[in-house]
């Protein structure tokens, strides 16, 4: 059977995570969150005081062991699943996520990972979601999904979501520096946040989950 690549990108808090973790359980493909690849970057950075020199982050990035297993995220010895979530480590990740040394250094571990993933044989293929992988670390994906849906909607979600957690949050706030991760991701000069030309685009603004889900499936099931 083919290894299928699927390529899952778009801006923070459209469910990329959640679709995604659902595709893999149906399809039997490993999930790769590389979101969380660049917090764990993001938050041994802000321990060393964010450096902006080359050689400082190409150590940072070779140095950091990232491991994601049974829903758990571990960088190097810490097990840091929630550390990584929070308002300072988002900012960080899209602070540090704009230096080329970094990106090729993320570039380098995806690519591996993935072809790990599929020499092991364990996976029927991997789905991969973030900003770029549609465009810059798999342009060949199988199949790629630009998921996307209004500020507001998604502000929203992440409010429901820190509040659900007991975080005291206030909406517009988080609005604001959804706004703002939003413009830097789109507008750096690296592997910008924008729709490979064959991507299929896909609004969740209106859309259930279960709904977003099929429509998915509906088209994977023709490249299969
Ligand atoms: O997806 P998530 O919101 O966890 O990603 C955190 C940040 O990491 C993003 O705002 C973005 O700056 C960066 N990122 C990236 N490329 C990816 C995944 C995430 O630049 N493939």
């Amino acid at each position: 059977m083919k290894f299928l690549i699927i390529a899952i990108d778009g801006p923070s808090g459209v469910g990329k995570s959640t679709l995604s973790s659902l595709l893999a359980d149906k399809l039997g493909g490993l999930y790769v969150d590389t979101g969380a690849m660049f917090r764990c970057l993001a938050w041994r950075w802000q321990q060393l005081d964010c450096p902006e020199d080359d050689d400082e982050l190409r150590n940072l990035g070779l140095q950091t062991r990232i491991k994601m297993a049974s829903n758990q995220i571990w960088c190097n010895s810490t097990e840091v699943t929630e550390l990584i979530r929070s308002e300072q480590v988002s900012a960080l990740s899209s602070q540090i996520s704009k230096f080329p040394v970094i990106r090729d250094i993320m570039k380098q571990k995806q690519r591996e990972l993935v072809e790990d993933v599929r020499n092991s044989g364990s996976f029927s293929g991997a789905i991969l979601e973030g900003r770029d992988i549609g465009t810059v670390i798999f342009p060949n994906a199988d199949i790629k999904f630009f998921v996307d849906a209004d500020p507001e909607i998604r502000a929203q979600r992440r409010f429901d979501q820190l509040r659900q957690k007991g975080e005291e949050v206030e909406f517009d706030i988080i609005l604001q520096a959804l706004k703002e991760r939003d413009a830097k991701d789109r507008n750096r000069s690296v592997a910008p946040l924008v729709p490979a030309d064959d991507a299929i685009l896909v609004d969740t603004s209106k859309m259930g989950e279960q709904q977003v889900l099929n429509t998915m499936l509906q088209h994977i099931e023709k490249i299969k």
